[in-house]
């Protein structure tokens, strides 16, 4: 799985970073840089509980 964010939707409120720090991080000018993209199946719960948390519904994962 990978990560996809919405860049569009994302308003840099830094939740998916609160949940998942080794995938988001939100930069010095208040941008979200995604980490690593990649989901391995040990991370898979975390990075889905930062899915579910963005109000913006901004993060999917995708098959690949
Ligand atoms: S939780 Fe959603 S809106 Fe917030 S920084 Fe992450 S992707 Fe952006």
């Amino acid at each position: 799985m990978k990560i996809k964010v919405d860049f569009d939707l994302c308003e840099s409120n830094a939740l998916c970073e609160a949940l998942a720090p080794t995938h988001f991080q939100i930069d010095d000018d208040d941008f979200l840089q995604i980490l690593d993209e990649n989901v391995t199946p040990e991370d898979l719960d975390t990075v889905q509980q930062a899915v579910a948390a963005c109000p913006k519904s901004a993060i999917s994962l995708v098959e690949g």
